[in-house]
């Protein structure tokens, strides 16, 4: 595999940004090389600066539901362009987004567009802050929720502990105000509940964890969580940055029927541009400013371009259909890598549901965060260098998810599938 020019603008970016990126993953660091630059990408593939081509398992972590390049997304944003780019004032395409998402999503009254994943958690976390005047946080171990300051945290293993931030410049006061507990536990859930009455404004989870692992939830623990933030007058807050429009147009909450008190948006909503969004009922969202004094606001928020890549992008998910085939085409590819994992037993598992799947490196089923053998990630380090020779591009950390695309035929698939299958032969054997 050819690298130079990968390894030339590598070294350039080194001198411009820390790490040489614009966002930590990506600078290769619990893999094996050095970041790939990409250079283009049609349907599921990329190719990089050197001309090495690939099926894309990453999809720009989530976005491209329809693999890159989607003819119909990118002729609407062209033709949306010529219309300028921003102009700081409402647009009928906001309300166009905007009713495409309510209309088919039963949970959401309004919503409220942002520009990343992140945003759309911080204004949520805000907003039930607003609505129950309380000031605590459950998340979950294992879950991430973007750069949110009092969201960088982590717990040890073990019991309820309140948050230690795992970044700096995370103030003492706001990693305190968050409870860490382990996914699954509801024992550690009622605990916080004793622990701190009146005091939770909400618990944020994402229904199904993907960005640690993936770690499928039992809809009792859901369901659970929605009881019991109902009884203790705490919101219910599902993440679902990466499980919207995912797991089927209405997310993880229409996949389980548990409707959440607020929900946010990400990735796959702005068709590959930046759009987040967070929606809830008419009663609390009326707390966001200028109706209340929730504030919130965003000089490229529903941003014409990202909106008009969203509505392209959103109506495609919409027609018939569409969810099974994606999923049809999940379930194929993981049968093939699990039926060659069982047959030469190795220690490993391809966990999946919807389009996301993981290569989980245990055949013991990862219930929590402290379940992941982090043994499995230097493994993978390996596999993903001897898959980029394959021609196989996953996202550089053993944490992190795949996504399979609408663009995705069955040919790539099984091409992908064996080389999958032949990597893991190489990994076992040494
Ligand atoms: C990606 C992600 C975020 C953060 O979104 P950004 O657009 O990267 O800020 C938040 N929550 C979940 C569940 C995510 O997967």
């Amino acid at each position: 595999m050819k690298l130079e020019k990968s390894l030339e603008l590598y070294s350039e970016s080194s001198s411009l940004f820390p790490g040489g990126v614009s966002s930590p993953v990506r600078a290769f660091k619990s893999v094996e090389g050095s970041p790939l630059f990409i250079k283009k990408g049609d349907g599921y593939k990329i190719w990089d600066e050197d001309g090495n081509e690939f099926i894309d398992f990453c999809c720009s972590w989530g976005p491209l539901i329809h693999g890159h390049n989607a003819p119909f997304v990118t002729e609407s944003v062209s033709k949306a362009i010529q219309n300028g780019m921003s102009f700081g004032a409402p647009s009928r395409l906001e309300n166009e987004l905007g009713k495409l998402i309510i209309q088919n999503i039963d949970h959401i009254d309004k919503i409220r567009f942002v520009s990343s994943g992140t945003e759309a958690v911080m204004s949520a976390l805000r907003l039930a802050r607003g609505h129950t005047k309380r000031d605590k946080v459950i998340k979950f171990e294992g879950c991430y929720h973007g750069h949110v300051d009092s969201m960088l945290v982590n717990a040890g293993s073990g019991l309820a502990t309140f948050g230690i931030s795992s970044s700096g410049g995370v103030p003492k006061s706001f990693a305190e105000s968050t409870i860490v507990l382990p996914l699954n536990d509801k024992k550690a859930v009622m605990t916080a509940f004793e622990k701190h009455p009146n005091e939770i404004s909400s618990i944020i989870i994402e229904p199904v964890p993907a960005n640690n692992g993936l770690i499928i939830q039992q809809k009792e623990f859901l369901l659970f969580l929605k009881e019991i933030s109902e009884k203790n007058g705490s919101l219910l807050i599902f993440d679902e940055v990466i499980s919207g429009f995912r797991l089927g147009f209405g997310g993880a909450a229409n996949h389980y029927g548990i409707n959440p008190d607020i929900v946010t948006y990400g990735k796959i909503i702005g068709g590959g541009l930046p759009v987040g969004a967070y929606g809830s009922s008419n009663k609390i969202m009326s707390e966001i400013s200028p109706d209340g004094n929730v504030y919130q606001a965003g000089t490229l928020s529903g941003n014409p371009i990202a909106m008009t890549a969203g509505i392209a992008q959103l109506k495609k998910c919409l027609t018939q259909g569409f969810y099974d085939v994606l999923q049809n085409k999940t379930i194929d590819f993981s049968n093939t890598i699990n039926n060659h994992i069982t047959k030469h037993n190795y220690n490993a598992n391809v966990v999946f549901i919807g389009s996301i799947f993981w290569l989980s490196f245990s055949k013991d089923k990862i219930k929590c965060a402290s379940d992941i053998d982090s043994k499995g990630m230097s493994i993978f380090g390996k596999l993903h260098q001897i898959l980029l020779k394959k021609g196989i591009y996953f996202g550089p950390s053993g944490y992190e998810v795949g996504f399979i695309s609408a663009a995705h035929d069955n040919a790539a698939l099984s091409k992908a599938a064996n080389e999958i299958c032949s990597a893991l032969d190489e990994v076992f054997s040494s």
